[in-house]
């Protein structure tokens, strides 16, 4: 009995995993076509400066409208993406859509903003990152200042020495970088002033409760203190509310960024917010 029960087991197990590479592919199979077909869209979300109310720049975050099972959230499909290597080609086309649309936004006369775009580990590390975003900046037109890469510290920690050469090579190009979900990640505290970045995002987790428990709100001054200490400019992600705000510009933040102003929104969208002189509470 113990046998047969077993090589049950063995086939529940193998047809569980045979499903599930079998979804894979498919769902591979969907983001080639989604590619072709132009069924990503990139969405943009506000941030705004904290003592302005004014709208300083757009977080480029990828939407995937699939025509079957409607809006799939990047969550869902940018791991597989990564894993499969089609997070290159995907990647390159929200970058280059990216500074097109910004371009754009200059051109249409709006006060220029700094478009930021998350960049994935796979293509931090892909040796073709810097002659991209270069192929991109040529060819869209766009002053690199108001481009931004937004990376995350487990990205760099692997290999500090490499990770350091190319973020250099890419600030030497004239753009931003920003460290996104910090205070996450491994904690780098003794690399941080070896990373040639202009940015720190501080993650949502430490904002959402930043208004109620007085350890977070020790811990968001401290990374403030901290950005501004080493000259970054410091954003913070993920604020929701009225008490949120308060907090951040009562205690030196630079930017926010948060369903408090809006959520990622179409560009025609983002477009009507940015023809607005400040920002109103969504
Ligand atoms: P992220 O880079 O940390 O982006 C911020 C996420 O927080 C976005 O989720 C945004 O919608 C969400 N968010 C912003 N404000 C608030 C808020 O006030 N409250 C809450 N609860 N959430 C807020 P989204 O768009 O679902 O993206 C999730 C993650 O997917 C991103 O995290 C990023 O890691 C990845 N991602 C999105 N677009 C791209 C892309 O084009 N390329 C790559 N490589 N990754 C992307
Ligand atoms: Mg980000
Ligand atoms: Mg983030
Ligand atoms: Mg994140």
């Amino acid at each position: 009995y113990a046998k047969v029960s077993g090589r049950n087991q063995y086939q529940f197990f193998s047809k569980d995993m045979n499903r599930k590479a079998k979804s894979r592919l498919e769902l591979e199979g969907r983001m080639r076509r989604a590619l072709a077909n132009q069924e990503f869209v990139v969405f943009y979300q506000p941030k705004v400066s904290a003592d302005r109310d004014a709208i300083v720049g757009a977080e480029a975050l990828i939407r995937w409208m699939d025509p079957e099972r409607g809006m799939v959230p990047p969550g869902e499909f940018i791991p597989v993406a990564e894993e499969s290597g089609q997070i290159e080609p995907i990647g390159t086309w929200v970058l280059r859509q990216s500074c097109i649309q910004n371009r754009l936004w200059q051109e249409a006369g709006f006060n220029p903003i700094k478009v930021s775009v998350n960049v994935s580990a796979r293509q931090f590390r892909s040796p073709s990152l810097l002659q991209t975003v270069t192929e991109v900046l040529d060819s869209t037109g766009l002053d690199p200042k108001w481009l931004e890469l937004e990376i995350t510290e487990s990205m760099l920690m692997n290999d500090v020495d490499t990770a350091v050469r190319k973020m250099k090579a890419l600030r030497d190009l004239g753009i931003g970088l920003s460290i996104d979900d910090f205070g996450t990640g491994y904690s780098s505290l003794s690399y941080l002033g070896r990373f040639p970045i202009t940015t720190l995002k501080i993650d949502r987790a430490f904002i959402a409760d930043v208004d109620t428990n007085p350890k977070t709100a020790e811990i968001a001054r401290a990374i403030i203190g901290l950005s501004r200490g080493l000259n970054l400019e410091v954003v913070a992600e993920g604020a929701e509310i009225a008490e949120h705000i308060m907090f951040l510009r009562n205690n030196g933040c630079d930017t926010v960024q948060g369903f408090y102003y809006s959520r990622p929104v179409p560009a025609d969208e983002f477009e009507r917010m940015m023809g607005q002189r400040v920002m109103a509470h969504a």
